[in-house]
C-alpha cells in the first residue's frame, strides 16, 4: 500500500483515500474523480459516491 492512496487530516487523524482503484482493469488504474462520482478512463466504469455526514 502507498501513502499516497490516502490522505489524512493532521486534525482528526481521519483517513480518506485520495485515489480509488479500478475494479475491472489492471493494477495501477484509479478511476478519475468527479463532484459526485468516479470513473474510469479505460473501460468506462462508473462508482458514485456515498455522501457520509
Ligand atoms: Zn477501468
Amino acid at each position: 500500500m502507498s501513502h499516497d492512496l490516502y490522505k489524512v487530516d493532521s486534525k482528526t487523524g481521519k483517513v480518506t483515500p485520495t485515489k480509488r482503484p479500478c475494479p475491472r482493469c489492471e493494477k495501477g488504474t484509479y478511476l478519475a474523480e468527479h463532484y459526485n462520482r468516479y470513473s474510469c478512463g479505460r473501460c468506462g466504469y462508473t462508482e458514485f459516491k456515498r455522501n457520509e455526514k
